[in-house]
Parts: structure tokens; C-alpha cells; sequence
């Protein structure tokens, strides 16, 4: 087992007090998996108090960080540690919270609590592995199955519907059928989740291998999640770009994208206003037009009913709208473009581009692609040569200008038209070039 020394050590420091304790969840599954893992979760039978005391008398420093929940974390060396103490869920009034937790000494009352088997894993060297409910065995069929009545697991806290999906696409495991069924039936209950804590799964699912096929087979959960998603699942699109209807597009186009939040949530959302805008005409050909319009307006409501970060919807939201345009390969174009976005939107759109046109029909993309290569090395150029795209990399200022006589509108009309003139190649981005044009033109 690949448990660091740290969580070891804090695990014989409790055990030598008299204590259980274990290396629990994520990272026993990982470390089965041979996967790195990100944190040790450490469970313990000593109560919060009890390991407290513990971490003083070696010297650990340590925080309470949700005592209601048993849960203390630990800093060795700079490395966080969470050691909870073994407890069951109370009563789950809402789907979501536990009326209360009670606190138990055995550790497999507090696996029983555990969401999949895969998660409800412990170790420590005294014990080896403690898999009560067949996890390691799962883990070698690659399945996802829920501790105990699948329903009722869902039904106390609705969320795990989302973890199942988020565990399969991450892991690219399959559902087990029985917990596959109870994810049908139960998922209206999503609808009381906080978008917080969904949009948290969500973001690890959008990021997993097997985004594709979770995103194809749980659509009508997610539907529940994003209801605007769901015109899009039946809607043909029959022309000759297309091979894919609008929804195995959009899951195809994810899985096509760097694994990227930011990208993978535009992408998921860049054609959500297409069947709005379906057209047929007489040679029975499909079009959407004005569907990048019709998609940013969709995508602003769900971007803010999920309460993503102004980081990511302002990201999403300069990239839906254009996400269709055609981009020229000369660095005019570029440059122009540059300019009107920043270097991380611009980046963005291309990287969009290409997995939109990656699930599309591969007969008429090849050309496309090509083009985007290329606006991909003239940008790293620019870049590089620190090529002026704004007026903020013009050799000359609003003020040189000023001291030249020109005031207020003029001044920004001055500095506008020698960008033009330099992103056009007309005109050297030196000081003197820049003034004396200028002073033999614009006054
Ligand atoms: P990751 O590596 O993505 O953090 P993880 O398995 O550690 O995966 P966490 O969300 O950090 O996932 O949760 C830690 C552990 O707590 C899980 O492995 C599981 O045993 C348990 N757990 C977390 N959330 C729930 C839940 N909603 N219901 C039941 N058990 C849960
Ligand atoms: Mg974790």
C-alpha cells in the first residue's frame, strides 16, 4: 500500500494511545488502483478531544475544522491530514444533511456510512485492508456499487447520485445495474442538493476519461441538474457537417477538449441553444442560425443558477457567443481578434474550435483543423515577439500624443488608428515612426 509515511505516523501515534485507526476512503482506493492519491482521510475511534490531546503530546499542530462531524485536521510537515473520528449519519430529513452524527467504536459502522465499496475501504499495517463490503473486487471488475440499499443511500443524501457518475467518469467504472436503477428513480432528489455541492461533482466528471459515456447514458439525470439540456438529446442535425445529433455532438466535443474546467464547461453548453433555432429547408438540410446568440443566453441563466466562479463565467461567456465564427489565418486577423478578447479567451476559442470540429463529420474538417494549427504557431508568435494586439503595446501613449496637441476624443481615435496601422504592417511600432505619423496625419 502506497499510504505516506506522515498519515503512518499519525496512525501509530493514535494506535499507541490505544486508539484505532485507519487510513480510510479515496486514498486506500487509489492506492489499490496504484493511483496517486491527493489526501490521506484518516479515521480513528478516539474522539475529537482524545486525538487532540494525541497531536499536543507529539508536538502535531492541528485545527478544528468541523467538530460537529468529528473532523480535525492535522499539519505535519505543511501536509494537511482530516482525522475523523468513526461515526454513523444520524437521521437524513432533506436528502442532503444528517439530523445528527453519532460517534461509534467500531470501524465498520463508520464504513457502512460510506457512499460506493470502492470508497469504503480502510487500512493500517496492524489490519491490512478492511473491505467489508467487497470493494477490492469491485475495483477489479472497474464497478461502482452503492454500501448497501441503493435507494436508500440516495435517498439520504441525493448528492451521491452525482458521485456515482463522477467516480464512473473519472475511474471510467461502470454502474452497477442495481445502483444504475436506483440512480433513475432517485434523481429528482438532485433538485435538493445545494448547486455548490453539484457543481463540485460535476466539475470532476466533466474532467474524467470517461466524460463521453457518462454523459450519454445519465443524460436524463443530468437534465435534472440542467433541464435546458434536454431539447438537445433528440435533435437530429442533418446536414453535411454533421454526423452526430446535437447531444452525442456536445459529449463527443467534451471528451474532445483538454481536460479543462473552464473549456469543458463551455463546450458542454456551446450548442444548448440549437434545437431552438432548427430550421429545415426545402432539400431537407438542417440549420441553426443565430444559435451561438440563442446558447449564450441559456448558458448565462445555468452558469448562475450553478454559481460557478466570475473567473469561469465570464470565460464561458466570451466563448459561446463566437464560438462559430471563422477565425482567418493571417496575423492581421489574428491580432484583431487578439484585441477584442485577451490571450487566454482567444486560446480558448481555438481550443473549442478544434473539439467542436473533432466531433463533427470527419470527411469536411480536415481543412479547418489545419487552420487552426496554424492560427495556433502565428499566435505563439506574436506572443513571443511581443507583436502589439491592443494599444497598451504601442510604442507611444495616450499622453505623447497629448503633448503633441491632440485632446480628449481625438487622442484615443489617434492611438485606435495607428494600432490599425501597425497590426496592418503599415507602420513600425517605434516611437519616432509612431510620432511622426502622427504629426504628418493626424494633426
Ligand atoms: P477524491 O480523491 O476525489 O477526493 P474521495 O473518495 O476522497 O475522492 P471525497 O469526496 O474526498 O472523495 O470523500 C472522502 C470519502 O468520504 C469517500 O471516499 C467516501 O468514503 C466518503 N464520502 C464522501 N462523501 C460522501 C457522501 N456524500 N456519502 C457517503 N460517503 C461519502
Ligand atoms: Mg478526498
Amino acid at each position: 500500500m502506497n499510504i505516506s509515511d506522515k498519515a503512518l505516523f499519525l496512525i501509530d501515534i493514535v494506535e499507541k494511545a490505544g486508539f484505532e485507526a485507519y487510513a480510510v476512503g479515496g486514498c486506500v482506493r487509489d492506492s489499490l488502483m496504484k493511483r496517486a492519491c491527493s489526501d490521506v482521510d484518516i479515521a480513528v475511534s478516539a474522539t475529537p478531544f482524545e486525538t487532540e490531546e494525541i497531536l499536543k503530546k507529539h508536538n502535531v499542530s492541528f485545527y478544528e475544522t468541523g467538530l460537529k462531524h468529528g473532523t480535525i485536521t492535522a499539519v505535519l510537515q505543511g501536509e494537511c491530514f482530516e482525522i475523523t473520528t468513526f461515526r454513523t449519519d444520524g437521521d437524513y430529513k432533506d436528502n442532503r444533511h444528517p439530523e445528527n452524527v453519532r460517534f461509534v467504536k467500531d470501524i465498520k459502522e463508520d464504513l457502512s456510512r460510506r457512499d460506493f465499496t470502492i470508497n469504503a475501504m480502510a487500512y493500517n499495517e496492524k489490519n491490512g485492508v478492511v473491505d467489508l463490503f467487497g470493494g477490492k473486487k469491485d475495483l477489479e471488475n472497474k464497478i461502482i456499487r452503492a454500501v448497501g440499499d441503493a435507494d436508500t443511500r440516495f435517498k439520504e443524501d441525493a448528492l451521491r447520485i452525482m458521485r456515482a457518475l463522477r467516480f464512473a467518469s473519472q475511474l471510467s467504472f461502470k454502474i452497477e445495474e442495481g445502483t444504475s436503477a436506483a440512480i433513475f428513480r432517485n434523481k429528482d432528489l438532485l433538485r435538493s442538493v445545494s448547486a455548490e455541492r453539484i457543481f463540485s461533482e460535476l466539475s470532476k466528471l466533466l474532467l474524467g476519461d470517461g466524460v463521453f459515456k457518462i454523459l450519454s447514458e445519465y443524460k436524463e439525470v443530468l437534465a435534472v441538474v440542467i433541464p435546458e439540456l434536454k431539447p438537445s438529446f433528440d435533435c437530429q442535425q442533418i446536414n453535411p457537417w454533421h454526423i452526430y445529433d446535437v447531444w452525442t455532438h456536445t459529449c463527443r466535443s467534451v471528451e474532445a477538449c483538454p481536460k479543462d474546467l473552464k473549456l469543458r464547461l463551455t463546450m458542454l453548453l456551446h450548442d444548448i441553444g440549437k434545437p431552438a433555432t432548427k430550421t429545415t429547408d426545402e432539400k431537407g438540410i438542417n440549420h441553426f442560425k443565430g444559435h451561438q446568440a440563442v446558447s449564450a443566453e441559456a448558458s448565462s441563466v445555468i452558469l448562475k443558477r450553478l454559481k460557478v466562479s466570475n473567473d469561469i463565467y465570464n470565460y464561458a461567456m466570451a466563448i459561446i457567443p463566437i464560438h462559430d465564427i471563422t477565425v482567418g489565418t493571417d496575423k492581421k486577423n489574428i491580432k484583431k481578434w487578439l484585441g477584442k478578447l485577451n490571450e487566454e479567451y482567444f486560446r480558448g476559442l481555438i481550443a473549442v474550435k478544434r473539439a467542436d470540429k473533432l466531433a463533427q463529420n470527419p470527411q469536411k474538417t480536415a481543412a479547418e483543423l489545419k487552420n487552426l494549427d496554424i492560427i495556433l504557431s502565428s499566435l505563439d508568435e506574436i506572443i513571443s515577439q511581443n507583436e502589439a494586439f491592443t494599444v497598451k503595446e504601442l510604442a507611444v501613449n495616450g499622453r505623447d500624443l497629448i503633448e503633441l496637441g491632440l485632446t480628449g476624443k481625438a487622442v484615443g481615435d489617434a492611438l485606435n488608428a495607428l494600432l490599425e496601422r501597425v497590426i496592418g504592417d503599415e507602420l513600425e511600432n517605434s516611437r519616432e515612426a509612431l510620432l511622426d505619423y502622427v504629426k504628418d496625419n493626424l494633426i
